[in-house]
């Protein structure tokens, strides 16, 4: 193990756990049993205490969400794992469950004593197969222990779409409908929902869920001394692209720079070239070299005007183009949009389309400005943050890079066919590469 890497999730030895057995050996259920032990009230607060932040990508301080909810005076309360992980470039929620299926399980367990839930979802996505089977006969191990009810916890398994992992569409797949999301948060609107129900629910990602058992068993306390002030804890990182040695890494959250990730752990870049550019997902602006000392915890690089997301580091090389990338990521967001609110659809779709005259040589010198114009207009009024994601993401490289889209326009840059958006499909330990799933964007389907 690198001396920056710091386990709490993962296994010391990343061996996978292989039954209940090994994990109460090591302590499991323990969380469960003092957050059992303890009032309702006092379990959020605990968690309050322990500062943890949502690493789904907001980083949003998860008592809070868990305080609304409980404090409802609805009938019904539910809570939902969200395990939909959709963002290109991320591997960690699959990562831990391939370790250790068990701590998400018992997480959700905290959460759903802490808010008096009526039951319990895990939403994944039906392709993910290995998971799938992992928390199933995890699942199955915790009813036969009766550590649950049968059927108390359920896992629903969803279509292979990029919104399967908006929480507002998740939830629409729990109620057995495509992934478009609705109007409404979940903590007004969430499982079950019908004139009469509101059945709001407490949506949580598996990394976030996964840390309960420890904050319970050691106290908040003790993760408080983990990470920084602003984002307590440990946070999974998933390091693709071009660098010699990608990975997956659980690191102290704040403790290492976004330089020591790519030269410490990624072992520097891959080939001759240097750094270019990093994406964190798609849903924030690039991170540039000048930006390589920022330290990495959900305040620091929030502040600077990018963000951790969840933390799935997509990183390329001088001899990438980024109008190319731009394309992609564009294309990518368009082709992910549902359509219910006009300005995303036509907006990202636009984007798209002038970015594909610019790679055919059949852009004019206001193209630029006209994309700048439909990022400042594609955000109003929709009923999630995917143009928003558009604008941050597209703008951002044209400001970083102005120079390559001039360029493109006075002399096509042309068609690089061997750049990728990572979609991750597995990690190979032995070879330590990443698999990759099929292209998400066929450069033949232009
Ligand atoms: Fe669908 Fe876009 Fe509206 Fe989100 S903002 S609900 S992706 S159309």
């Amino acid at each position: 193990m690198h001396k920056l890497e710091k386990r709490i999730l993962l296994p010391q030895d990343l061996k996978p756990l292989n039954n209940i057995q090994e994990y109460k050996a090591q302590g499991g259920l323990k969380g469960l049993e003092k957050a059992r032990s303890m009032k309702p009230q006092d379990v959020i607060n605990e968690v309050k205490k322990s500062g943890l932040r949502g690493r789904g990508g907001a980083g949003f301080p998860t008592a809070i969400k868990w305080q609304t909810v409980a404090d409802d005076p609805a009938a019904k309360k539910f809570v939902v794992c969200n395990m939909a992980e959709g963002e290109p470039g991320t591997y960690k929620d699959r990562y831990l469950i391939s370790k250790n299926p068990y701590l998400v399980l018992e997480g959700m367990l905290i959460v759903a004593y802490a808010i008096d839930a009526q039951r319990a979802i895990l939403g994944t996505k039906s392709k993910f197969k290995k998971t799938v089977e992992r928390l199933q006969n995890a699942l199955k191990e915790f009813e036969d222990e009766g550590v649950i009810q049968p059927g108390y916890l359920e896992i629903v398994l969803g279509p292979d779409e990029y919104l399967l992992g908006e929480e507002k569409a998740l939830l629409e797949v729990i109620d057995g409908r495509p992934p478009m999301p609705r109007l409404f948060p979940p903590f007004m609107m969430g499982v079950g929902i019908g004139p009469t129900e509101r059945n709001p629910a407490v949506v949580n990602n598996a990394e976030s869920m996964s840390h309960l058992p420890n904050i319970f068993t050691k106290g908040a306390d003790w993760f408080r001394s983990l990470g920084s002030e602003d984002t307590p804890g440990t946070i999974m990182i998933s390091l693709s692209g071009d660098v010699k040695t990608p990975g997956m890494f659980e690191v102290e959250a704040g403790k290492i720079t976004v330089r020591q990730m790519l030269f410490d752990l990624g072992g520097g870049p891959r080939g001759k070239d240097a750094f270019k550019a990093v994406f964190s997902g798609v849903a924030n602006r690039v991170l540039t070299p000048d930006q390589f000392d920022l330290k990495m915890d959900f305040g620091t690089m929030r502040t600077a005007g990018v963000g951790v997301g969840s933390a799935g580091f997509m990183v390329y090389d001088e001899s990438r183009s980024m109008v190319n990338l731009a394309w992609l990521f564009s294309k990518f967001l368009a082709k992910s949009s549902c359509g219910q609110c006009v300005p995303c659809n036509s907006g990202t779709r636009n984007i798209t389309e002038i970015l594909e005259k610019m790679l055919n040589g059949e852009a004019r010198e206001d193209d630029i400005d006209e994309i700048m114009s439909i990022t400042g207009r594609c955000t109003s009024q929709t009923r999630c943050f995917l143009p928003q994601q558009e604008a941050n993401l597209i703008s951002s490289i044209i400001q970083k890079f102005p120079q390559e889209f001039k360029d493109c326009i006075k002399q096509s840059c042309g068609w690089a066919e061997d750049l990728i958006i990572p979609k991750l499909a597995d990690f190979d330990e032995t070879a330590r590469q990443f698999v990759y799933e099929t292209h998400p964007i066929e450069f033949a389907d232009v």
